[in-house]
């Protein structure tokens, strides 16, 4: 996809304060640390529109920048930290289940998973929050640089066994670091939001 703009619009704590009119979105979600803001950098090719790296227990809020005057990217707040106070856990999961579920806009969640590490408790739940909202879904296995093609074949096949995925389901492999795999996300959003 050509961008032509890509720029940050809002954050939102709750629904209510998510963009109003009706451009497509489709939002990104992964544990945190994951690689999501770099994913969200290269696929806009900025060095850091989005913040990398969040400071656990922040704040958690859903980031929505504006892509070509046309459609939302959203970067939902990361989970799985390790020492973040279950209030702070029931916050994430009442906003992001919130969104998930009731966002009309919402056209397709890109789910990172890091190629390095099997599946965690936490990809699984997100992941199937997804399938239970009949959302559509890309898996996307980040940090491909980090590993050898041999190795990245053997672990693409546990992170497919770990969430259950049927050969239909996508998985992608990609890094931020050589740029693999970013046309082939562009394609899949570019799909779900038409252009
Ligand atoms: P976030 O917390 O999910 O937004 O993760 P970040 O994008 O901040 O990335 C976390 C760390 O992983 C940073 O040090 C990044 O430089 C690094 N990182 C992210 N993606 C890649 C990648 O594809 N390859 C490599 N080698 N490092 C990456």
């Amino acid at each position: 996809m050509k961008i032509t703009s890509a720029d940050f619009a809002t954050s939102a704590v709750k629904l209510e304060q998510c963009p109003a009119g009706s451009y497509p979105e489709v939002a990104l979600a992964g544990r945190s640390n994951v690689g999501k803001s770099s994913l969200l950098n290269s696929l806009i090719n900025r060095k850091r529109l989005a913040r990398t790296s969040n400071t656990p227990g922040r704040t958690q809020l859903i980031n929505f920048f504006l892509i070509n005057d046309s459609f939302y990217l959203v970067d939902l707040p990361g989970y799985g930290f390790a020492k973040v106070p279950a209030r702070v856990k029931a916050e994430w999961g009442k906003m992001v289940e919130g969104y998930l579920s009731q966002r009309k806009q919402l056209r397709g969640v890109v789910q990172l998973v890091d190629i390095r590490h099997a599946p965690t408790a936490d990809d699984l739940q997100m992941y199937n929050w997804l399938k239970h909202y009949g959302i559509p879904a890309v898996v996307v296995a980040t940090k491909a640089d980090k590993i050898s093609r041999g190795r990245s074949k053997q672990n693409l096949a546990v992170v497919r066994k770990t969430m259950s995925l049927n050969e239909e389901d996508p998985l992608l492999l990609f890094s931020a670091v050589t740029g693999q795999g970013k046309d082939e996300i562009w394609k899949v959003i570019g799909e779900w939001v038409q252009q």
